[in-house]
C-alpha cells in the first residue's frame, strides 16, 4: 500500500523568518511500536496504510512523503523566568498540516527526528522512555477530556541516544492544533519585527480564533481568546491532578492545548505544593502555582502584542491589562464549575467554593488520594456513611465531618441519586496515568524491549470514566513510596 497524506502546509507558506526548511535525518532500523488508529481515522488517514513498514519509514522520517514540506519552527521563550531569544524546534520537524474529518487544521510533527538549525548543542534525538511517556500521557489526557496535543505513532530507531547513559532512540509523531506558542510571538517581538508579528496574529486568528476574525482590534481579540483558553485549560489540569512541570513560555500553546510532556506527573495523594521535576528547584511550576504561571506567561504574550494593540502605548497597556485581568475570573469560574461537577452539584450556592476548599484542605492534611477520593464521592453522595472514600484519609473522621456538610448541601439539589451518580462518574475518572504505572511500562520497553505493559496501560487509559474502570488493576493508588517521585527531562 502506498502512503499518501493530503498535506496543506499553511505555516510553511509564511515568510522565511518563521522557519527553516529541514528534512528529517533517516535512522538505521525503524520499527513501528505504536500506532494510534483512532486518531489516524480522525485525521482522515487510512490506519491500514500507516501500519507496517510504510508507517515505520514515514514516522521515522526515512521516507519523504509527497506533499510534505518539512520545517523547523523558530521561537524564543522564558525558561524558568529567564528569556532566551532563540530556541526553536531543536529536535522536532513539522511534516505538514492536514484538515481532519471535522475540517480542523492539524499539525503532524516528528519529534526526535534529527538535528535542525535550532539544535544548538543538542543531538536532535529523543530517547524511547520520554517518547512513550508523551504517548501515554498525552493520549490519557485526551481521553480525560483535556485539550492536548496527540500521539499518532512511535517508532524505535535502532540507534542509541547518549544521555547520562546509552538509551534506545525513538521518534514520536505528534499531532497538534498547531505548535505556535507564546514563545513564537516572543521570537519576533524580541527582534522588533512588527511585520512578522502582524502576519503571525493574522495566521493565528484565522486558524484558531476565527470567531474573533471580524474584530478590528485583532491583536487584542487574540489576547483575550488565548487568556480564555489558557484559563480553562489550567482549570482542567487541576481537576485531574496534572502537574505540567515545565510551563516555560515556549511550552504554552496559543491554541490552548497542553503541550510538551517532559517532566509532567499526576498527583496521587493531594498536595497543592507538589513538584516532581528535578530541575524545578524552587517550585516555580508546583501544582497550585500553575494558574499564576499561566497568567505570567500570558503577560509575556501581551507585551509582545502591545505595538499591535495601539500606537498609543498607554492605551495599549490599559487594554492589554484589562484583557489579562480577565484571566482570574475566567479561571475561577472554570475551576469551581469543574469542582461543582466533581461533587455532583447542579445548582450553585455561594458557599460551594468553601465546600470544595474544605475538602481539598482535608485531603492535603489526610494525604488522601486525589483521584480515588473524588471517584468514591458518588457513594458518599448516595448516603453511604461507610463509603470507601473515608478510608483514604489518614484520619477518616476528618473526612466524616466534611461529608456531613456535603450531604446537607446535596439535600438542596434537585436531581435524584441515580442521575447524580452517572453525572459524577463522567466528572471523576477512575483512571489516570499514575506515575508508578507509567514508569513500569517505560522500564519494560526500554530495559527488556517488552511493549506489552505499555500497550495494556494505553488501552486501559482510553476510557477512564467507564463504570468498569473501578475494577481495573490500574485504578489503585500506588504503594507508599520511600522516595518522593522525581521526573527528569
Ligand atoms: P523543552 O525543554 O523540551 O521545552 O525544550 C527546550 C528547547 O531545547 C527547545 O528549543 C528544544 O527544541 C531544545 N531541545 C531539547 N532537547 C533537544 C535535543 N535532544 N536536541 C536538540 N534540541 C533539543
Ligand atoms: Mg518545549
Ligand atoms: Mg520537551
Amino acid at each position: 500500500m502506498t502512503l499518501s497524506i493530503p498535506f496543506d502546509n499553511s505555516y510553511a507558506r509564511l515568510p522565511d523568518a518563521f522557519h527553516r526548511r529541514t528534512p528529517p535525518t533517516p535512522v538505521a532500523a525503524p520499527r513501528l511500536v505504536a500506532l494510534n488508529r483512532g486518531l489516524a481515522d480522525e485525521l482522515g488517514l487510512d490506519p491500514g496504510a500507516l501500519s507496517g513498514e510504510a508507517g515505520a519509514q514515514a514516522f521515522a522520517g526515512n521516507a519523504v512523503l509527497a506533499g510534505s514540506d518539512p520545517i523547523a519552527a523558530a521561537y524564543a521563550g522564558h525558561q524558568f523566568g529567564q528569556f532566551v531569544p532563540q530556541l526553536g524546534d531543536g529536535r522536532a520537524i513539522l511534516l505538514g498540516e492536514v484538515l481532519d474529518r471535522a475540517g480542523l487544521r492539524r499539525d503532524i510533527q516528528l519529534k526526535g527526528s534529527g538535528p535542525t538549525p535550532f539544535s544548538r548543542n543538542g543531538d536532535g534525538r529523543a530517547a524511547l522512555g520520554p517518547v512513550l511517556r508523551e504517548y501515554l500521557v498525552s493520549e490519557a489526557m485526551a481521553a480525560l477530556g483535556v485539550p492536548t496535543t496527540r500521539a499518532l505513532a512511535a517508532v524505535t530507531t535502532g540507534q542509541p541516544v547518549h544521555r547520562e547513559r546509552k538509551l534506545p532512540g525513538a521518534v514520536l509523531t505528534r499531532v497538534a492544533a498547531s505548535h505556535i506558542r507564546v514563545g513564537t510571538f516572543q521570537f519576533f517581538a524580541a527582534r522588533r519585527n512588527l511585520e512578522a508579528l502582524t502576519a503571525l496574529v493574522d495566521h493565528v486568528v484565522a486558524r484558531h480564533y476565527p470567531e474573533r476574525a471580524a474584530r478590528p482590534d485583532r491583536a487584542l481579540a487574540l489576547l483575550e481568546g488565548v487568556v480564555a483558553r489558557q484559563a480553562a485549560l489550567v482549570a482542567q489540569w487541576m481537576h485531574v491532578g496534572f502537574v505540567h512541570g515545565v510551563m516555560n513560555t515556549d511550552n504554552c500553546s496559543i491554541a490552548g492545548e497542553t503541550i510538551d510532556y517532559g517532566p509532567c506527573a499526576f498527583l496521587d495523594a493531594y498536595d497543592p505544593k507538589a513538584v516532581f521535576s528535578s530541575i524545578d528547584r524552587h517550585g516555580r511550576y508546583a501544582f497550585a502555582n500553575q494558574p499564576a504561571i499561566a497568567h505570567w506567561n500570558l503577560t509575556r504574550l501581551a507585551e509582545c502584542l502591545l505595538p499591535l494593540i495601539s500606537d498609543d502605548e498607554d492605551r495599549a497597556i490599559a487594554e492589554a491589562t484589562e484583557a489579562l485581568d480577565g484571566f482570574a475570573p475566567a479561571f475561577e469560574a472554570a475551576y469551581f464549575a469543574g469542582y461543582r461537577g466533581k461533587l455532583g452539584l447542579r445548582t450553585e450556592e455561594a458557599s460551594d467554593a468553601d465546600l470544595v476548599q474544605e475538602l481539598l484542605d482535608r485531603m492535603a492534611e489526610g494525604m488522601a488520594d486525589y483521584t480515588l477520593t473524588f471517584r468514591r464521592l458518588a457513594a458518599v453522595a448516595e448516603g453511604d456513611p461507610e463509603a470507601a472514600a473515608r478510608d483514604l484519609f489518614v484520619d477518616p473522621t476528618a473526612f466524616d465531618a466534611w461529608a456531613e456538610r456535603y450531604r446537607e448541601r446535596l439535600a438542596r439539589e434537585p436531581d435524584d441519586a441515580g442521575v447524580r451518580r452517572r453525572r459524577m462518574e463522567r466528572a471523576n475518572p477512575a483512571l489516570i496515568p499514575r506515575n508508578h504505572l507509567v514508569e513500569a511500562a517505560l522500564a519494560a520497553a526500554v530495559e527488556d524491549g517488552d511493549f506489552a505493559p505499555f500497550d495494556a496501560l494505553r488501552a486501559a487509559l482510553s476510557d477512564p470514566y467507564a463504570p468498569e474502570a473501578d475494577a481495573s488493576p490500574y485504578a489503585d493508588a500506588p504503594p507508599v513510596a520511600e522516595e518522593p517521585y522525581r521526573t527528569f527531562c
